[in-house]
């Protein structure tokens, strides 16, 4: 998978996706990345990308002229998004549809955000990874890159299981435990393993498991109940 970055900071990329599980997928060739600078398609001598808003306001625009300019450096551009606070919530469920396309073409704005005409004119999609506001978009957009790449073929191997992970059957996760399974904490108290989980009983332990993320669903996350 391919992975396109219009960011005025491209040396923030890979970033933290070249290390651990995404970095080995990286260096193993399962997914790439191409940040190009937006500021390189700026056509005066001082390289600028953005200018005042119409209509008066704080802060700054980036213009389209220079975007699309950049955008279109892109031979192919595949499936466009724009990282936006006011964009459709990144889900599990958006992440498994983004990992099977080939290519993705994520802009990455500053400032106040970007002119709307070439969100318009090149139809982006516009992704939200929360109800904040940070002050640009490549670190949203490593986000999105780390939950897709995750899902490729060949990334996780056996170390995880996305089918059974917290979202991905509409419920939390039940909590995890390992050894030891006697474990005294740092204020004396004695902690062990819930003993089904030590039975041996393999329909037990998965009828356990439900019940926690059943559970624990119900007690943090009401409205995924809600959607099922
Ligand atoms: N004025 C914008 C608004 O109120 O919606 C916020 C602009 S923000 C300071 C600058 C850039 O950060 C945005 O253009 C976007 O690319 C990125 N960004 C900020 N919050 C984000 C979020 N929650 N999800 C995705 N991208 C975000």
């Amino acid at each position: 998978m391919k992975f396109q970055l219009l960011t005025l900071f491209p040396e923030l990329f890979p970033g933290p996706l070249g290390h651990s599980i995404t970095g080995r997928a990286l260096t193993n060739g399962l997914w790439s990345v191409d940040a190009i600078n937006i500021r390189d398609f700026a056509t005066d001598k001082h390289k600028t990308v953005d200018d005042v808003p119409f209509g008066g306001g704080a802060g700054m625009v980036m213009k389209p002229d220079v975007i699309e300019r950049a955008l279109l450096s892109f031979p192919a551009q595949g499936r466009k998004i724009y990282m936006s606070p006011r964009g459709t919530p990144l889900t599990q469920n958006l992440v498994k549809e983004l990992s099977k396309e080939e290519t993705l073409t994520i802009l990455c704005g500053r400032y106040e955000g970007v002119d709307q005409r070439v969100l318009d004119a090149y139809d982006f999609e516009e992704i939200s990874i929360g109800d904040y506001v940070l002050t640009g978009g490549e670190m949203a957009a490593h986000i999105l890159m780390d939950a897709t790449v995750r899902l490729l073929p060949g990334v996780l191997g056996n170390e995880t299981t996305p089918d059974e992970e917290s979202f991905s059957n509409g419920l939390l996760e039940y909590p995890h435990y390992t050894r030891p399974a006697q474990w005294v904490d740092a204020f004396g108290a004695e902690r062990s393993v819930p003993d089904i989980l030590t039975s041996g009983h393999h329909g037990k332990v998965a009828e356990w498991r439900h019940q926690q993320s059943l559970d624990l669903t119900k007690a943090r996350r009401p409205d995924l109940l809600d959607k099922k």
